[in-house]
């Protein structure tokens, strides 16, 4: 039975986890090296609970609960001791990812499972360097995850089908639909989304057109959210480049090399909305899209 979670990496990605096993009640120990990312994590968190409580979606005390059920700690060891389950939540490198499942699997009760969130590296790699690999699967939350209802849960070469089924039923007591995918690069997500990514990059590159107007096709063309562009920022695009190089790894394929100017733009540091500028401005506060001048 899983009563307590640790999340390993307060990024985008481990704030909106503890926010979602909280407000279930579970018990969330938030972890990361970053002492500033945890304060902000926890500030972020507040703020979202907030809006779902103007929006009418939860009552106050619920929200008071959930922030209750979280707390924060800056060593992986130490937080995954009582740890019914861990997710891993960290930056997307795999010799970090590695690092993190060894030293986990060592501190971690026996019986504890070690979910990673990956969003293309291989479980069985990632399972291959602890002791429990019948006990390791990824569990890929969208982005935001509060608002996204797919968890796409990957099972590594060893993972059990009594753990595939916990994780099912988990990700349907947070109010999530799971979907069970096998583990080969980019799993189903990003295998299919990262290429049209590139090319809507590699569109812009090219000169076929402007951001506004790759990122217009796609919305009213194909009835998708936000473009792809627009998307790319979202996500980080730092992200989008090491999924893409998985891509590229793993099939040994050249139609999944970045594109020149994604891997311009993660050197310069424009990373997107986390940075502040990818191919739009991302002013805090606003709304309003806005191209970023280095494309007008
Ligand atoms: P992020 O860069 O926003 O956050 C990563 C966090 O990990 C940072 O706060 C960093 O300080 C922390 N970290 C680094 N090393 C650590 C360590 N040794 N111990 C603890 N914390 C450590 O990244 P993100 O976008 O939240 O992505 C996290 C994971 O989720 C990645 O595997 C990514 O591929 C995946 N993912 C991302 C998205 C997305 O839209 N961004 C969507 C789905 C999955």
């Amino acid at each position: 039975m899983i009563k307590n979670v640790s999340v390993i990496g307060a990024g985008t990605m481990g704030n909106g986890i503890a926010h979602v096993f909280a407000q279930a009640g579970f018990s969330v120990t938030l972890i990361d090296v970053n002492a500033a990312q945890l304060e902000k994590a926890i500030a972020t968190i507040g703020k979202n609970f907030d809006r779902q409580v103007a929006k009418g979606t939860i009552a106050e005390e619920v929200k008071t609960k959930a922030l209750a059920n979280i707390t924060t700690a800056s060593d992986v060891a130490a937080g995954v001791k009582n740890a019914d389950l861990v997710v891993e939540a960290a930056t997307e490198n795999v010799d970090l990812k590695l690092k993190i499942f060894k030293s986990m699997d060592e501190a971690a009760p026996a019986g504890c499972i070690l979910a990673t969130n990956t969003s293309s590296i291989s479980i069985t790699k990632i399972a291959s360097v602890t002791k429990r690999p019948e006990l390791v699967i990824g569990m890929h939350f969208m982005n935001p995850v509060p608002v996204m209802k797919l968890v796409e849960i990957i099972n590594g070469y060893a993972t059990t089908k009594e753990v595939t089924n916990t994780i099912v039923e988990l990700s349907k007591q947070l109010g999530k639909i799971p979907c069970v995918v096998n583990d080969y690069p980019g799993f189903i997500a990003n295998r299919i989304l990262m290429p049209m990514i590139n090319e809507a990059i590699y569109s812009l590159y090219e000169g076929v057109a402007g951001v506004e107007e790759i990122d217009t096709v796609m919305k009213l063309g194909m009835a998708h959210p936000m473009g792809p562009l627009q998307l790319a920022d979202f996500i980080g695009l730092d992200v989008c480049l090491s999924i893409l190089k998985v891509l590229q790894d793993g099939f040994g394929n050249p139609k999944y090399a970045p594109c020149p100017l994604l891997v311009n733009m993660v050197m310069a540091g424009k990373l997107g909305l986390k940075s502040g500028e990818g191919f739009y401005v991302h002013t805090a506060g606003s709304k309003e899209l806005v191209v970023s001048g280095s494309f007008k």
